[in-house]
């Protein structure tokens, strides 16, 4: 990466020797007639983290970032302009059947030996990061009634025992009124089921149905399960309560405080690093997302992976133009199809509704200098970092398998969240260039920013601020390994995130692609 730095000096970055674009980093921007220390001069003002033309750039020729075509020009663009959207055209999404499989496999990196964290074992053999009571549900119609027992047990039982973090509710719109037989409906019935499963849950989650609901209980906790215990009390029917919503109140109460019992016995014990369960992703991107923020993560998963631990990436729509650069670096040839198949699955998910990749890019984005999805599908598969892609998951799956695993989810921020978390990951941590106070309930969210300004503004949400990376304070390698071992604070409970100190979460949101009747 080149950096033209002076204190208050006209500042860019290019990341790769091909680049005819350029990335301004000084928070204002730079007007015209701005000349940089290599002797560029802009013709137009430039607004920071936009892209700035290197060369004259013809009608039709290419424009180049991170070394790949992020477009087509529509007009010339001569040198030192201001490179806008609506000046390129799209080049087509990589066709799925041409794509190298396997090619380029990275070698394994050394070992990295003798990093832990303090974590609560759990009888599955995975480890939490927090221990929490889940209260999962089977249908929406329970919703009112277990949110209403849920904030009395926050305030009633919760503070008798010390050593549980939380209560959780579960709550979604799924379980009654959907076609629960359609082949996608697979989807949202095993994230359910999965959530419930989740690694901070402690194996001890509780299950509240209506009674009458096409999603059974049993269905949510058993299927394919042989660990959970059928005698244990983990289910409560509201239609079973012959005395109304008083008795429902208590009942629920009660089994709450059986749970709360068995998880206060929990202490925290030291665990090795590669029981980590690290889930990536982004939200709110700009063009410094690919500079500063993705590739500190990138670095840190390097190091994850190298510590034994589990690390998944996601968001289809901001993989899918870049996915020849993920095939070729899959260990195996299955796990590049395994890829390829979830791509496919995504592009005819889309077609249904008439929309294709493109419609990922939110004004947001623009606003912040990224011209279309190809251009932020590049800057996001930075955080997968440089090792072999070892696994896919479908959405709502979960892991299998330690190492460098792609979790195939839709990119929007709770939707994928929700996803990572029945995939069972067990710690969060998101980057932000134009800010989004984001949080989950049921792990962990470090919260990463592109840009220092965002992390001036937003002290109290903003965990880690890697625009020190744009401006030369810190670098790619240090700010991966701060993250490592912030990773690693986190999940020992050593540290709180911003999202964890005001308990700040989004909802669960369940991707849902089968019809509903
Ligand atoms: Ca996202």
């Amino acid at each position: 990466m080149q950096l033209i730095e002076h204190s208050d000096s006209p500042r860019y970055i290019r990341l790769h020797e091909r680049d005819n674009v350029v990335i301004v980093v000084n928070d204002q921007g730079v007007p015209a007639g701005t000349e940089f220390s290599d002797g560029l001069v802009t013709v137009d003002f430039v607004p920071q983290s936009h892209k700035v033309t290197l060369e004259d750039i013809p009608e039709g020729g290419q424009v180049i970032r991170y070394g790949q075509v992020i477009g087509y020009a529509l007009q010339p663009i001569p040198r030192g302009s201001w490179v806008k959207e609506d000046q390129l055209r799209m080049p087509t999404a990589p066709p799925l059947d041409s794509l190298p499989l396997s090619t380029e496999v990275p070698a394994a990196q050394a070992p990295l030996e003798g990093f832990t964290f303090e974590g609560y074992r759990n009888a599955d053999g995975t480890v939490g990061t927090r221990n929490i009571l889940g209260i999962t549900t089977t249908v929406q119609c329970v919703t009112g009634v277990l949110d209403h027992a849920v904030k009395r047990i926050k305030e009633e039982l919760l503070p008798k025992y010390p050593h549980v973090d939380d209560v959780v509710a579960l709550t979604h719109s799924y379980g009654c009124g959907v076609a629960i037989t359609a082949t996608d409906a697979d989807i949202p019935i095993r994230t359910v089921r999965n959530l419930a499963r989740n690694p901070n849950l402690g194996g001890e989650a509780l299950v509240i149905s209506l009674g009458c609901e096409k999603l059974q209980a049993g269905q949510v906790m058993h299927e394919g399960d042989a660990s959970v215990d059928l005698s244990e009390p983990w289910l409560y029917r509201l239609q079973d309560s012959s005395h109304g919503f008083t008795e429902m109140i208590e009942q629920i109460m009660e089994l709450a405080e059986t749970r709360l019992k068995k998880l206060d016995q929990r202490r925290r014990e030291t665990v090795p690093a590669s029981e980590l369960i690290l889930g990536m992703q982004c939200g709110g991107s700009d063009a410094f997302s690919g500079i500063t923020a993705n590739p500190a993560l990138g670095y840190a998963s390097d190091l994850l992976l190298r510590a034994g631990a589990t690390v998944m990436f996601s968001e289809v729509t901001e993989v899918r133009d870049a996915i020849y650069l993920l095939t070729s670096r899959a260990q195996t040839k299955e796990v590049a199809q395994e890829l390829v198949w979830e791509m496919d699955w995504y592009d005819r998910y889309l077609a249904k509704g008439e929309a294709d990749r493109s419609a990922n890019t939110t004004p947001g984005n623009k606003k912040g200098g990224l011209s279309n999805i190809v251009e932020k599908s590049l800057g996001s598969i930075v955080k997968s970092g440089s090792s072999a892609i070892t696994g896919v998951l479908g959405p709502g799956e979960r892991f299998k398998e330690k190492g460098l695993i792609f979790c195939a989810t839709p990119a929007s921020d709770f939707v994928c969240g929700t996803l990572q978390l029945a995939a069972g990951m067990n710690l969060h941590v998101f980057t932000t260039g134009r800010g989004t106070p984001y949080g989950l309930a049921m792990a962990p969210v470090v919260k990463v920013s592109t840009r220092t300004e965002l992390a001036q503004r937003w002290p109290d949400l903003i965990d880690i601020d890697a625009g020190r990376i744009a401006t030369g304070r810190a670098s790619i390698e240090e700010l991966g390994w701060e993250l490592f071992h912030y990773y690693l604070d986190v999940a020992s409970g050593k540290q709180q995130t911003w999202a964890e100190k005001h308990k700040l979460h989004n909802d669960i949101t369940l991707f849902n692609p089968a019809p509903i009747t």
